[in-house]
């Protein structure tokens, strides 16, 4: 198969990476890439969704992994696993003992967070280092996530669009599961699907306890859900989350001691990359403007939350201030810095990595930290508000009328100009609402 024909396939299925920011999978096959990585570090902690599809579809998945390896033309097609995921090793290295996956090589990865951010998992695969604000295919490298891959296979072997999203159900919940939702169940019905809650009054937190959001019941979930996490309204993390910036910059400019904790334990700074939070924390308590560079690197920053959740002895916020600002100076029309410096990796970096047994228990989730077994029947909701934009680029545009019938896999939105993908129904029944954002299906 050639290149053209995979991303076709890939955008009429409207396959996105399966968590973070919902890249198109078309748009990411580049023939520039020589390797390629699988991602199984499941990033965030209590996270089981990868290891366990992994260790499910073994074989769909290399095959699919192998397929995209040879049409883009990388050399290397490496899967990247923790260590302590045994069952994901054993299948894996019992899938590539068949001889059926020549480009395919697996590759262990330490329990350290947050080794699913992509640019620590290409430098820990592959000793390269992306540059600041670039992409991993400027150094040959084209990263997928293990679910993404399942969807790639289902593409090309089942021309199957993607209708459903597993997602670990995890924290304060009957049953912790891990689930195949289908797009645009809502919060509500996931978690009652998971055995409903064990406290009355309870909070949601989306994606991960690390660099997820506050959810509410009625939202819905999208190509990019990877978890739903169920805490009590007063957990530390919550609370973290509703804080008011305000506060944080008045606590920050009263306790902030500039012991840079938050920088030497930093994931991108120990790459070389010109984010020093602790720096950013003087000058923004302070209102100290003198240095605009110090704000310009905010840009930098993955908000992947170490230096707040993990670092600071003072429980302050550098990430949710940095990305305050960041945010800001989008709003204002600043761009990220067109060439900034960075300096070689640290000597330091190994030392300073975040092992994450500790972490969940600095967190406060240790006593979460339980099996979210992987069922592989899907849900049946009786009703899902599929959203028209669930990707990076331009929504989708709605091709149905209320009113209408619908199949299960049938296109609800086709792909806008440009950067773009389709969306289909994921459950059969009548389109009972259209707005701008999402459109709504009644189960028969
Ligand atoms: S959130 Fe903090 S630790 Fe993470 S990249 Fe940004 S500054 Fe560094
Ligand atoms: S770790 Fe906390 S106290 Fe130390 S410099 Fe960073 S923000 Fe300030």
């Amino acid at each position: 198969m050639d290149c053209k024909t995979l991303r076709d396939k890939l955008q009429q299925a409207g396959v996105a990476g399966a968590g973070g920011a919902g890249f198109p999978t078309y748009a990411k096959l580049d023939e520039r890439a020589d390797t390629i990585l699988l991602n199984c570090a499941e990033c965030e902690p209590l996270l089981s969704l990868h290891r366990q599809l992994l260790a499910l579809h073994t074989e769909e998945i290399l095959s699919a992994f192998e397929q995209v390896a040879c049409t883009v033309g990388a050399e290397r097609a490496i899967v990247c696993v923790k260590k302590e995921y045994k069952a994901a090793i054993q299948a894996v290295e019992h899938g590539l003992e068949s001889g059926l996956y020549p480009h395919v090589s697996l590759h262990l990865l330490q329990g350290v967070y947050p080794m699913g951010d992509e640019v620590v998992l290409v430098y820990e695969a592959t000793g390269r280092v992306i540059r600041p604000g670039g992409l991993p295919i400027e150094e040959g490298v084209i990263v997928f996530n293990v679910e993404t891959m399942y969807n790639v296979s289902r593409a090309l072997t089942q021309e199957a669009p993607v209708t459903k999203k597993l997602v670990t159900m995890i924290g304060e919940l009957k049953e912790p599961k891990t689930l195949f939702l289908p797009l645009g169940t809502s919060l509500e019905e996931a978690i009652a699907l998971a055995g409903g809650p064990l406290i009355q009054d309870y909070a949601i937190l989306v994606g991960g306890p690390m660099m997820g959001r506050e959810g509410r019941k009625a939202d819905p979930v999208t190509r990019t859900t990877n978890a739903v996490l169920v805490l009590p309204p007063d957990h530390g993390l919550i609370q973290r989350m509703r804080a008011k910036i305000s506060v944080d910059l008045q606590r920050a400019a009263s306790i902030c001691c500039q012991c840079r904790a938050c920088t030497d334990l930093c994931p991108r700074n120990a790459l070389g990359h010109p984010i020093e939070p602790h720096k950013f924390m003087r000058s923004a308590a302070n209102r100290d403007f003198s240095d605009p560079q110090v704000f310009l690197d905010t840009f930098f920053c993955s908000s992947c939350g170490t230096c707040e959740l993990y670092a600071c002895p003072q429980s302050l916020s550098p990430r949710t201030l940095i990305t305050a600002y960041k945010s800001g100076l989008r709003k204002a029309g600043v761009k990220a810095p067109a060439d900034p410096q960075f300096a070689p990796v640290s000597q330091a970096r190994e030392y300073r990595k975040v092992p994450e047994a500790r972490l969940k228990a600095r967190l406060g989730l240790s006593t979460y930290d339980r099996p979210a077994p992987l069922c592989p029947e899907s849900c049946q909701p009786k009703k899902v508000r599929v959203f028209l934009s669930q990707h990076i680029g331009a929504p989708a545009l709605a091709a149905v009328e209320e009113g209408a019938l619908v199949k299960e896999g049938q296109t609800i939105g086709r792909a806008a100009g440009g950067l773009s993908l389709p969306v289909h129904a994921s459950i059969g029944g009548r389109v009972s609402h259209i707005t701008e954002k999402w459109i709504e299906i009644t189960a028969d």
